[in-house]
Formats: structure tokens, C-alpha cells, sequence
């Protein structure tokens, strides 16, 4: 199985287009240490000629312009892709507005949970998408799912689970407090290879690591982890937005509460998120992992 990241980056990505805080201006600048990141979003293959997108994010035309497994081969018809899936862990505009470069009549399947199915179904602008050709198929939590699109079977099971989270920000209703739910307004996924039976998670938001999702990646081979915020407080302590993490739907890596400690005792055998200090690997657009 190769999973190759596509992109890194927190929503808006970095430079975020209109943040001019210290570290935008340092990427800005091509300081050392500062790298560009494109907005979070993994690709997954296991024959390597066939790929399950994990997020379809606003970048997703430059990130596949950047990934030459991912243009149409040589031999292919006038129109072709190897992206024959793609699987979405919320509704967030961050994970659902790159569906919208993926028009042009190409057919995949996708794959989401119901409530991020309602809303994609509810606004048009997605019907872009003729269903003839991307079918939109429910994912049921805890079920492991064959992947399948285009008429091929990927040869990937994705195993779907609720994490503690939120739901997407333009669906948040002032009225009704609906932040840190597990209703599976978001996801974490397991991906399978269904030959080797070798799997990973991708958790690319998650507002908590309660006791559930802790036993769930206990000895897990590799998790690719949340990692938008070192400090809880950090957004409000700059002046760059009034809410904390927690508000937003993500842990925070660092401190007593946050996901390194809550990682420690899981034994998470090779560990790609945030902070080497601690073991872990910070992911970059274009790294890539066999597992
Ligand atoms: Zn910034």
C-alpha cells in the first residue's frame, strides 16, 4: 500500500492568502525551517496504479498537478484519471470544495457519512457531479467497505469510525450548541489493504482522544494525526481569531491535554504527525509511506 500526502496544511493552507502573521510572512519570505503547505489531503493506492483520495481539498488541482501518479497515463483514453475514489472524513469547505476540480465528467465513486451526504446533497453546486457517474455511497460506522469506483475494485477497504469533533462550520446553527459531538458530523478511517490486511488511520480532525478512540489506535502500525494547533489558546493569543481549539474541533499536540501525552501509552508503532522531539514525524506535502 503506498499513501502519499498530498498536502499538510491546516484549512487555508500556508501562507494562508490574507494571514500576515510571523510564520505566513516567514514562508513568504523562503525562510529556512518554513515550508509551503498545501491544505490536508492524502492519496492511497494499493496496486499503485489505482488511487482512493482520504479529503478533496481546495488545492486539489495544484496538488495533483504535483503528483505524477495522479495525471492520466500514457496510454489512457482523451479522458482519464487513476482517481477512481474518494473519501471524505467531514463536510468541512477544507475536505469537500476540491470535488468541485474533479467536474468534467470523469467517473469516481465517493464515499462519505450520511450526514455529509445531506449536506453535499443539499446544495446544488455540487450536482456537477452527475450521480450516473460519481455515485455517492453512505458510509455506516464501523463497517468496513470495499472501495470501488469506476468500474474497479481498489483492492482497499475503508472502515469508517466517529471521532469527537464538529460539524462543518457553515452548517453551525447559533441556536444549537452542536461543536465537540461524536455523532459522526466527523470521522476518523481506517484503511485496509485487502491483500496484506495492513492498515492505517487517517484523523485528520479530532476535538479529543476519549477513552474509545484510545483503544481503537492502541498498537496501531501508523496514524496520521490532527496537528492544526500546538496550544489550545493559540488562535486568540496572536489576535488572529477568537476561538480556542477545543471551539474549533481540534486538540491541541501539545501540553498535559493534548495529543502527544494522550498518544504516549498507545504504542503506536510508527507515528506520523507533529513534533520529532516526541517521536512523532511532521508530515509534508508530497512525503510518501509504504505500508
Ligand atoms: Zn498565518
Amino acid at each position: 500500500m503506498r499513501i502519499k500526502v498530498l498536502g499538510s496544511g491546516a484549512g487555508g493552507g500556508f501562507p494562508q492568502w490574507n494571514c500576515n502573521c510571523g510564520n505566513c510572512r516567514a514562508v513568504r519570505a523562503g525562510t529556512p525551517g518554513f515550508a509551503p503547505r498545501t491544505q490536508s489531503s492524502l492519496a492511497v493506492s494499493a496496486n499503485g496504479a489505482d488511487w482512493l483520495l482520504l479529503n478533496a481539498s481546495p488545492d486539489l488541482r495544484q496538488q495533483i498537478s504535483a503528483a505524477p501518479e495522479l495525471a492520466p497515463g500514457a496510454d489512457d483514453g482523451l479522458r482519464a484519471s487513476p482517481i477512481k475514489a474518494v473519501a471524505l472524513t467531514n463536510g468541512d469547505v477544507d475536505h469537500v470544495a476540491g470535488l468541485l476540480n474533479m467536474r468534467e465528467a470523469q467517473a469516481f465513486s465517493l464515499y462519505a457519512a450520511g450526514r455529509v451526504l445531506d449536506a453535499l446533497g443539499a446544495n446544488p453546486i455540487f450536482t456537477i457531479l452527475q450521480t450516473q457517474l460519481v455515485p455517492r455511497i453512505e458510509l455506516h460506522m464501523d463497517e468496513a467497505v470495499a472501495i470501488r469506483g469506476a468500474g474497479i475494485d481498489l483492492g482497499l477497504a475503508v472502515r469508517a469510525f466517529p471521532v469527537p469533533g464538529k460539524i462543518a462550520l457553515y452548517l453551525e446553527n447559533a441556536n444549537a450548541p452542536n461543536f465537540g459531538t461524536s455523532a459522526g458530523d466527523t470521522l476518523g478511517l481506517e484503511i485496509i489493504d485487502a491483500e496484506t490486511g495492513h492498515s492505517f488511520f487517517y484523523i485528520p480532525g479530532c476535538a479529543k482522544i476519549d477513552a474509545p478512540l484510545a483503544d481503537r489506535l492502541r498498537g496501531a502500525k501508523l496514524v496520521f494525526f490532527d496537528g492544526t494547533l500546538f496550544q489550545e489558546n493559540e488562535m486568540i493569543e496572536q489576535g488572529l481569531l477568537g476561538k480556542t481549539g477545543t471551539r474549533m474541533g481540534h486538540i491541541n499536540v501539545g501540553g498535559a491535554d493534548g495529543s502527544i501525552a494522550a498518544f504516549a501509552p498507545l504504542d503506536v508503532t510508527d507515528e506520523y504527525a507533529v513534533a520529532q522531539a516526541a517521536g512523532w514525524e511532521i508530515g509534508e506535502d508530497g512525503m510518501e509511506v509504504s505500508l
